[in-house]
């Protein structure tokens, strides 16, 4: 038997790895994985006298279920053996037919030939990852960005460079800085990660002077952009921005979700790409597995094709809303002056800055004692930062109880800055807020 060798510590790991049997096993790409400590706190903020903003989710019960019922009945009657059966690894060409008539309603042009169905965004992430990154390439992306993103390029062992962002989306200004910083290591960025409408967790969009401004430094300096769309239908005005996709067709990859306008539950995306990308993402989908389901794609099509699907859009911008502006007059009230926050057009999210020393991660089990969850900052970030942010999910929570619990959060930082005060006086830097950093309003 060979001596067993401790192995050198992964990024990031929070898990003792010498406990692990079989760490010598493992590919390089998952010695650095590890469930996050804070995910067991999650359960608990599951409880009912929880008032959890944690969860990025729908709010579905404006959701026309009985619709849903009927049409996923009739498919099983008039398609069943279609939709029972294995399909085509790009997707079904009538589920592509009907993703271009949606994404004509956001503004984005496509052709279902472009179009790969995928299963959620959160898959078509992985396949993107997948196709274009090795170990270490470096990947741009704003920061905080979507988690569900920093785990995917993380999986491929990406190297994450943030730029920060301010209220109109990420800093143009910045991001020239990192291709130049990008020039002077001789390296150059795989692509652009960017999610430019309600931005998760930001909560703010790229302006349009900055959209035209990404699209010129993505000519100059040759950059592929992936553009992740999740939330542009969700604009509480019912406008929909210029897309990255429109101003440089040949440079995007684009992907949208059936999530956040429909259902999560459907496990619906899908990638609209350039031909040879296209391509070699059906070859990758294809061994992940093999096809997306067919019966999921018929409840779309139909939905799609039989179903006024605007309306429903309608009814959950609208909630949303109602509900953000619950959240955003509830901040106000009760916030201290020293925490600052984003002011979401659209989306499901607002994201805070707290005085630098209180940090979110450990102030969480506080939280939750106090009956109120959040999503600490520092995981959407791939290098550490966010530990004085946090996020706020608006959609899910039920709107008699958001007031509530902002209140119990607004409450636990007051204590928390009154310890720090009679800790540290009045002026400590730990007090002061981080103006102009992250995704300030
Ligand atoms: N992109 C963004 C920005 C998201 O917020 C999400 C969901 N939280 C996804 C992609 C993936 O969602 P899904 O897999 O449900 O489509």
């Amino acid at each position: 038997m060979t001596a067993y060798a401790p192995p050198t510590p992964a990024r990031r790991s929070p898990v003792r790895l010498d406990t692990d049997p079989y760490l010598s096993r493992y590919a390089d790409r998952v010695t650095g994985l590890a469930a996050s400590e804070i995910r067991a706190l999650f359960s608990v903020a599951e409880r009912p006298e929880i008032v959890s903003f944690a969860g990025g989710m729908p709010d579905l019960s404006v959701m026309d279920l009985d619709a849903v019922a009927d049409l996923t009945a009739s498919i099983i009657r008039d398609q069943g053996t279609v939709a029972l059966q294995y399909g085509g690894g790009q997707g079904r060409p009538q589920m592509r037919e009907a993703l271009v008539d949606l994404m004509a309603y956001a503004g984005v042009p496509a052709t279902a030939d472009e179009l790969v169905v995928t299963v959620g965004g959160q898959q078509a992430l992985e396949l993107i990852a997948k196709c274009f990154i090795d170990p270490g390439d470096v990947v741009i992306a704003e920061g905080p960005t979507y988690v569900g993103a920093v785990a995917a390029m993380n999986s491929h062992q990406a190297d994450v460079r943030h730029v920060p962002m301010d209220g109109d989306g990420m800093r143009m200004d910045l991001l020239e800085d990192t291709l130049a910083q990008l020039a002077r290591e001789g390296r150059r960025a795989k692509y652009v990660y960017t999610i430019p409408n309600h931005q998760n967790p930001g909560g703010v969009s790229l302006s349009e002077a900055r959209r035209v401004r990404l699209a010129e430094l993505a000519v100059e300096h040759d950059l592929l952009v992936i553009e992740d769309d999740a939330y542009g239908l969700l604009g509480f005005d019912g406008e929909v921005a210029t897309s990255l996709r429109t101003l440089i067709p040949d440079r995007v990859v684009y992907l949208g979700t059936m999530s956040k306008t429909f259902s999560p539950g459907v496990r619906s995306g899908w990638i609209a790409a350039p031909t040879p990308v296209r391509e070699k993402l059906v070859l990758l989908r294809e061994a992940a597995d093999l096809c997306p389901s067919n019966l999921t794609q018929l409840m779309i099509e139909r939905w799609l094709t039989t179903q006024p699907w605007q309306e429903q859009i309608k009814r959950y911008r609208a909630l949303y809303q109602h509900k953000a502006t619950l959240m955003l007059d509830a901040l106000a009230s009760e916030m201290p002056a020293e925490v600052d926050w984003t002011r979401p057009r659209g989306g499901f999210f607002v994201w805070l800055t707290v005085p630098t020393g209180i940090d979110t991660s450990a102030l969480l089990a506080k939280a939750i004692g106090r009956r109120v969850a959040y999503v600490p900052g520092r995981g959407f970030y791939d290098d550490g930062n966010g530990g004085d942010q946090l996020r706020l999910c608006f959609s899910f929570p039920p709107t008699d109880r958001i007031r509530e619990g902002v209140s119990r959060l607004a409450e636990l930082l007051h204590d928390e800055l009154g310890l720090l005060r009679s800790v540290y006086g009045d002026d400590a830097p730990e007090l002061a807020g981080r103006r102009g950093g992250g995704a300030g309003a």
